[in-house]
C-alpha cells in the first residue's frame, strides 16, 4: 500500500481532501503530510454550512497529529476561503481540527485522555512531547467547551436526568477537597464534559442543591 493511502486510511481525511505528498525528515524524527483538494472543490461555509464555490486559499498552518511510530505527525494545508452569498468571504473550517487550533482533533482527544489518567501534567507534557502551558490551554478550552455544552444541553426540552454519581476528592496537600457530580448513562455529550464540568467546591449537599434545585 501506497504510504499517501495509508495515511489517508489511518487518519480519515474526507472527500474533497487528498493526501498529496508524505515526507519522513529522518534528523528531527518527523512525518509531513501535505494536503490538498481539486481546483473545482467546493466547500462549506463555517457560518450557514451552505457548499461555495472557492474564492482563495489562505496561507499554509500546519496541525500536530498522533505520533507515527515515535515519529511527530504533522498535517500541512492551506485552508480555502470560499465566497458566500450571504456571509461574503470566509476561510473555511476544517474537519481535522477546531479552528484556530494547531494541534488536530485526534490528537487533542488523544491529549485530554492523557491528561485524565495522569494527575501530574509536568508528566503528561513530557509523554506527550508538548509544554505545560500548550496541556494547560488544552484543558481549559476543554473546560470551557464543556460548560458550554451543558448549558445547551440544559436549555434542551428532552434534559432529563435520571441517575447521578456524588464523589468526594482531594486535592493538593492538606485538607483540599471538591466534591465531585457527575451524570451517569446520560448523552455521550454529558459524559465526555463530566470530569470537567462539575468540579466544585466541597459541599456535596450544596453541588446537588445548586445543579438539580433540590427540595430542602
Ligand atoms: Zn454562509
Amino acid at each position: 500500500m501506497e504510504l499517501t493511502n495509508f495515511y489517508r486510511q489511518i487518519i480519515g481525511i474526507e472527500q474533497p481532501w487528498q493526501i498529496s505528498e508524505v515526507k519522513i525528515d529522518t534528523l528531527d524524527k518527523s512525518v509531513h503530510l501535505n494536503l490538498s483538494h481539486a481546483p473545482s472543490s467546493q466547500f462549506p461555509c463555517k457560518h450557514c454550512k451552505k457548499l461555495c464555490n472557492l474564492y482563495d486559499h489562505s496561507k499554509e498552518r500546519t496541525w500536530r497529529h498522533l505520533d507515527t511510530c515515535d515519529h511527530y505527525t504533522y498535517l500541512h494545508a492551506s485552508l480555502p476561503r470560499v465566497q458566500c452569498a450571504e456571509h461574503g468571504v470566509c476561510t473555511i473550517e476544517p474537519s481535522w481540527s477546531r479552528a484556530n487550533s494547531r494541534f488536530t482533533l485526534q490528537f487533542e482527544s488523544f491529549i485530554i485522555d492523557t491528561l485524565q489518567s495522569t494527575p501530574v501534567r509536568c508528566r503528561s507534557a513530557m509523554q506527550l512531547r508538548l509544554s505545560e502551558e500548550q496541556l494547560k490551554r488544552i484543558q481549559r478550552q476543554a473546560v470551557e467547551r464543556g460548560l458550554s455544552n451543558r448549558k445547551s444541553l440544559k436549555q434542551d426540552a428532552l434534559y432529563t436526568v435520571r441517575h447521578v454519581c456524588i464523589d468526594e476528592k482531594s486535592l493538593f496537600r492538606e485538607h483540599h477537597y471538591v466534591s465531585i457530580l457527575r451524570l451517569y448513562n446520560l448523552s455521550i455529550i454529558l459524559r465526555d464534559v463530566f470530569q470537567f464540568v462539575f468540579h466544585t467546591p466541597h459541599d456535596g449537599e450544596s453541588i446537588m442543591t445548586d445543579e438539580f434545585s433540590l427540595p430542602s
